[in-house]
């Protein structure tokens, strides 16, 4: 079975967040069990790009409206990543560093699409299923079934992994012209409160659409950006899979980026040791417990809240407690972050930095994530794997995945309910008291660096739910 995987992201291609991590995984370990998992990226100027071979395995040329453009399509030649990658290269459009945020990502995201689709048919290339993620590839499902000029495609299954539903691609009826011709009497369906919306779209249109968490299937019904009712109306074909961990890169046991490997047996030694050198890097004090935020500086992960919850905190519970932040994302959090003083309580680091990701994984000895919506969140099944004993807001995947160890026997982290100072400094002080048992936080490592959130079992789902899409057409 050949399943086109369609995302703007892909680890270590191109990663901004989760969906990176997913594309990244999911078609690795769908290969595994026997499907023919491939990933169609847009090109980016990067540096895997950069130090990988390619090899061109098809020209092609196609419109935005009026504008014809000349597209290539590269294929990676060593299968470095245990899947087939290609990238789909325009130049002067989709041939630039950054994933997203140019003024023409519009424009980006509908070529590249055209491009998939062009070249599929014209190799005549059989696909089973053409697996979307997020909105980036969101027409394709609409394309392949109303669209004259993938006539050859129609029917073909296709699923939309739903992995952040705040962002939609819209545009405006104005560049409607860019698609090539479709059936006039479908274009509603391209329409959601008068603007082309390519994530609504994707959902009235795609065979199946699944979630990243069973929990945000639901939320989604409640608090989507505006798509409530659509999600509501379209439940009888969604699905909720959660995601999972690749083991091949978070594994404390041979994780290159970090400084000293553990296990379970050794995870005392070695989580002491990973925080001594990065308190010892970052001047904090590393006999108090370490608390992290890793993370986008965005209101969706309440990270608008940290500024006031650590002043408040270093205030409160003073030198007893230390806290390292790295993110980037908006300015006015970045600014107020950067603004607290530095002290051997706390630090921040602004920016992206993947190596430092793990170190901090492995070193802290709690993760905090306040997020108001979380579709199924990485983070903190890192975290859990690293022996970093989650805290986080009640909501979507973290709720699927976290459970408080207060509340069940079987518990491993802190939960609480409101991204307000006053829950988020509650559930500070339950981590400061539950560090000072030291026994207690030993077992509780343990217990979370022994859950399996593997992705072996995840991508079992989707072999299923493929199987099923390709009996019922
Ligand atoms: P989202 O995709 O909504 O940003 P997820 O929890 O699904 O959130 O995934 C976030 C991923 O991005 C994790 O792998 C996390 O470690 C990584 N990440 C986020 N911000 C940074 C950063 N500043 N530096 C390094 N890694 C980061």
């Amino acid at each position: 079975m050949t399943v086109f995987h369609l995302s703007a992201e892909c680890y270590p291609v191109a990663k901004v967040g989760g969906l990176g991590d997913v594309v990244g995984a999911l078609p690795k370990y769908l290969v595994q069990k026997g499907v023919d998992a491939k990933v169609v990226l847009p090109f980016y100027d990067k540096k895997f790009t950069q130090t990988h071979t390619f090899e061109t395995v098809y020209n092609g040329q196609s419109n935005l409206g009026n504008r014809g453009f000349n597209f290539e399509v590269l294929k990676e030649t060593s299968n470095v990543l245990g899947f087939e990658l290609y990238l789909i290269k325009i130049p002067g459009l989709i041939d630039r560093p950054d994933v997203y945020c140019y003024p023409d990502e519009i424009e980006q995201f509908i070529a590249y699409q055209i491009s998939v689709l062009e070249w599929v048919i014209a190799q005549q290339i059989k696909v089973d299923v053409f697996h979307c993620h997020d909105h980036h590839s969101g027409l394709v499902p609409f394309l392949v079934n109303f669209s004259s000029r993938f006539d050859s495609l129609r029917n073909t299954p296709t699923v939309l992994t739903i992995h952040n539903a705040q962002y939609q691609g819209w545009f405006g009826w104005d560049k409607f012209y860019y698609l090539p011709q479709v059936d006039a009497s479908k274009t509603g369906l391209l329409d959601w409160a008068g603007c082309i919306n390519s994530l609504a779209t994707a959902v009235k249109c795609c065979t199946v659409y699944t979630t990243v968490s069973p929990g945000y299937l639901e939320e989604l019904k409640i608090n989507s950006n505006n798509l409530e009712h659509l999600f509501e109306m379209e439940s009888y074909k969604g699905l909720g899979i959660i995601n999972g961990i690749d083991t091949d890169v978070w594994d404390t046991k041979t994780d290159t980026m970090i400084p000293h490997n553990y296990t379970i047996t050794t995870q005392k030694k070695g989580k002491e040791a990973n925080k001594k050198d990065l308190c010892a890097q970052f001047g904090l004090d590393d006999s108090k417990p370490l608390i992290t935020f890793i993370g986008r500086l965005v209101l969706e992960k309440g990270a608008d809240i940290l500024p006031q919850v650590f002043s408040s905190c270093l205030e409160q519970f003073k030198g007893q407690v230390s806290f390292l932040v790295l993110g980037s994302g908006e300015k006015y959090i970045e600014e107020a972050l950067a603004a607290i003083p530095k002290s051997e309580n706390f630090n921040v680091f602004i920016g992206y930095d993947e190596q430092l990701s793990h170190r901090i994984y492995a070193a802290a000895d709690f993760i905090l994530m306040p997020s108001r919506v979380e579709p199924c969140g990485l983070n903190q099944l890192y975290a859990l794997k690293y022996g970093t004993i989650p805290v986080v807001r009640s909501t979507g995947g973290l709720k699927d995945t976290v459970i408080d160890f207060e509340e069940e026997e079987e518990g491993y982290g802190i939960r609480f309910q409101n991204t307000n100072n006053e829950d988020v400094s509650h559930a500070i002080q339950r981590a400061i008291t539950l560090y000072t048992n030291t026994k207690k936080t030993a077992a509780l490592r343990k217990k979370a660096m022994g859950l399996n959130f593997s992705w072996a079992q995840s991508a079992s789902q989707y072999i299923q739910l493929y199987n099923r899409l390709k009996t019922t057409i």
